[in-house]
C-alpha cells in the first residue's frame, strides 16, 4: 500500500486528510497525519476567542474526532529528507522518530513572523495559537481586576495599556475585538473610565489592512481612532523591554500587554530542515497542481499547499503572482490536493488550482467590521453580520458550527462572558494553600508576569513622552 505522510494537521492538511479519507478505496493507501496538536485551529476565530465571544474549545477540530482511516501522531517534525523518503518526528516524550513514507504532503502552515527587538521575547504574545488568544483575554481580565485597586495615574493606565504590532488581518481584528472587549468591561468596573484605558496599533507601512483597497483601509484607521485608539502608521517598534514601548518615531510609554502580529514566518521545517525546493521567502515551490517543484521539474511523490507552499495564483492578472496566504485559499488548496493525489495514483490527470477570491471580510469589534468585494465595500454592523454569518459557516463540521452560533446567541441574551481563567496555569495553588489561589512560592498571581505598577515608572513622567536622543 502507498504510505502517505501528512506534515501537519491545519486548515490545508485536515482537509486534505479529510479528502483522502473520502476518496481512497479500502488498501488503496495508508494515510498517516503528524502534527504538534490534536486539532485543527480555526485561526480567524482567534480574535474572537482572546475577546471572550468565543470558547476556545469551540475553535479547535479534534483530528482524531474526525479521522477515522487516518493515523495521527502527536510530533512536530523537524526535518524531511525526500531523497529517502524519510521525516524526523518529535513526538511528545521527546524522543525523534523516523517515519518513513513513500509520498509526503507538506502542510505545516507559517510562524509568527518576529525581528530583534529588545523585550519582545520577554514581553509579546503572538496569535497564532488558542493558548496565545486564551493567554491574552486572561491578561487584559486579570489586569481590569488589578487596576481597578489603584488610584488613577500612571500605573492604573499602564495596566490598561495594550499594543498590537502589525495592521495586518490579524492585528487589527483582535486590536478592534480587544477595544470592544475593555470598552464594555468599564460597565462591570465603576472604578474604571474610558480615560484609564490606551490602545496602540503600531505598523510599519503608511496604512493598514493590505487586503483592501486604499479608501476602505483608511475608513478603518478612522473608524479606530473615533473608537479613542491610537494608530501609529509608518512607525517601528524599537524596543520593548520592562513594560516600556520605545517607537522609531521617538515616542515612548509604559505598556501592560504587547501582541505581535507582524505577519507570517517560513516555518523552519520546510524553510531550513528539508531537501524539497524552497523559494526565496522559505515556502516549498509547487506548481499550480500542487505537485513540489516546477512545470519544468517536478519533484516525484511530493505534495504542498497552505501557508507553507508558494502556489501560483492563476486568478491573478500579474504574471507569476503567488496565492496569499489565508484560509480561503488554504481550504480550497487541501481539498484539490486529496482530489489530485488520488488521481495521480490512479494514472489519472490532474487539475490546476485557481480560485477567484471571495472578498474580504474583518470584525472590529462587536458591532463593527469591514467587507470588501472588488469596488463593493460595506462597513460598520452589516459587515460584522457578515464577518459572523462567512465564518460559522465556514468553521468545518456541523457540531463546531452550532456550539459558536450557541454561545453567540448566549451572548446576546446574557453579555459577554468576562471570567478569566488565568489561575488555571497553577491548578495546586488552591489546594496547597487553604483555598487561596493567588498564593504560591513566589507570591506572584498565576499566568500573569509581574505587574506592570510594580516595576519602576518615574511618576513625573508623562505616560506618553516624546524620549529624544541628546545627541
Ligand atoms: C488570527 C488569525 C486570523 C485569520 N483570519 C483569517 C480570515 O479571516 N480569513 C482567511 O482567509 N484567513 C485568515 N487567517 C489565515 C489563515 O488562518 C491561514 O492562512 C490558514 O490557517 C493557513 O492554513 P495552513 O493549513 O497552511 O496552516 P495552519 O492552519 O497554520 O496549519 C498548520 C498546521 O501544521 C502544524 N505544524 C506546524 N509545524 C509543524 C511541524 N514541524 N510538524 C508537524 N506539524 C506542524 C501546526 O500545528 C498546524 O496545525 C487568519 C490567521 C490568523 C492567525
Amino acid at each position: 500500500m502507498e504510505k502517505i505522510l501528512i506534515v501537519g494537521g491545519g486548515y490545508a492538511g485536515f482537509y486534505a486528510a479529510w479528502g483522502l479519507e473520502k476518496k481512497l478505496g479500502r488498501g488503496e493507501a495508508d494515510v498517516t497525519l503528524v502534527d504538534p496538536h490534536g486539532y485543527m485551529t480555526y485561526q480567524p476565530f482567534l480574535p474572537e476567542v482572546a475577546a471572550g465571544s468565543i470558547e476556545a474549545r469551540h475553535v479547535m477540530v479534534s483530528l482524531r474526532g474526525h479521522l477515522h482511516r487516518t493515523t495521527v501522531i502527536a510530533g512536530q517534525t523537524t526535518s524531511i529528507d525526500h531523497a529517502h523518503r524519510t521525516a524526523t518526528v518529535r513526538t511528545t516524550d521527546g524522543a525523534p522518530r523516523e517515519i518513513a513514507y513513500d509520498t509526503i504532503v507538506v502542510t505545516a502552515g507559517a510562524v509568527t513572523r518576529t525581528f530583534p527587538v529588545p523585550g519582545i521575547e520577554q514581553e509579546a504574545i503572538g496569535l497564532k495559537h488558542v493558548e496565545e488568544a486564551v493567554a491574552i483575554r486572561d491578561q487584559l481580565l486579570t489586569a481590569f481586576d488589578r487596576a481597578a485597586l489603584l488610584p488613577p495615574g500612571v500605573g492604573r493606565r499602564r495596566l490598561l495599556t495594550v499594543t498590537v504590532v502589525g495592521g495586518g488581518f490579524t492585528g487589527v481584528e483582535v486590536f478592534g475585538e480587544l477595544l470592544s472587549l475593555a470598552t464594555s468591561m468599564l460597565r462591570a468596573y465603576p472604578e474604571l473610565s474610558r480615560d484609564d484605558l490606551d490602545f496602540h496599533l503600531v505598523d510599519s507601512n503608511d496604512r493598514i489592512l493590505p487586503e483592501v483597497t486604499d479608501e476602505p483601509g483608511r475608513w478603518v484607521v478612522r473608524h479606530l481612532e473615533k473608537r479613542g485608539a491610537h494608530l501609529h502608521l509608518g512607525t517601528q517598534v524599537v524596543s520593548a523591554a520592562d513594560g516600556r514601548i520605545m517607537l522609531s518615531t521617538g515616542e515612548s510609554y509604559g505598556n501592560g500587554l504587547l501582541i505581535w502580529a507582524a505577519g507570517n514566518g517560513s516555518n523552519p521545517v520546510v524553510a531550513r530542515n528539508t531537501d524539497l525546493p524552497v523559494d526565496e521567502r522559505g515556502l516549498v515551490r509547487v506548481r499550480a497542481d500542487l505537485r513540489v517543484g516546477t512545470s519544468d521539474a517536478p519533484v516525484p511523490h511530493a505534495w504542498a499547499a497552505g501557508d507553507n507552499a508558494a502556489v501560483p495564483d492563476l486568478a491573478a492578472a500579474v504574471p507569476g503572482a503567488r496565492a496569499v496566504p489565508n484560509a480561503q485559499h488554504a481550504v480550497r488548496q487541501g481539498k484539490l490536493l486529496a482530489k489530485n493525489l488520488v488521481a495521480d495514483l490512479r494514472g489519472k490527470n490532474v487539475q490546476p488550482y485557481l480560485h477567484h477570491s471571495l472578498g474580504t471580510v474583518a470584525t472590529l469589534g462587536i458591532g463593527h467590521g469591514i467587507f470588501q468585494y472588488r469596488r463593493l465595500v460595506i462597513t460598520g454592523f452589516p459587515a460584522w453580520l457578515m464577518h459572523r454569518g462567512y465564518h460559522v459557516l465556514a468553521v468545518p463540521t456541523w457540531e463546531r458550527k452550532i456550539r459558536v452560533l450557541l454561545v453567540w446567541v448566549s451572548a446576546v441574551i446574557f453579555g459577554r462572558d468576562i471570567i478569566p481563567l488565568s489561575t488555571v496555569q497553577r491548578p495546586r495553588a488552591a489546594f496547597l494553600a487553604g483555598g487561596d489561589p493567588f498564593a504560591g512560592s513566589d507570591g506572584e498571581h498565576p499566568a500573569v508576569r509581574p505587574a506592570p505598577h510594580d516595576r519602576p515608572e518615574p511618576h513625573d513622567r508623562p505616560e506618553l513622552s516624546v524620549v529624544r536622543d541628546a545627541g
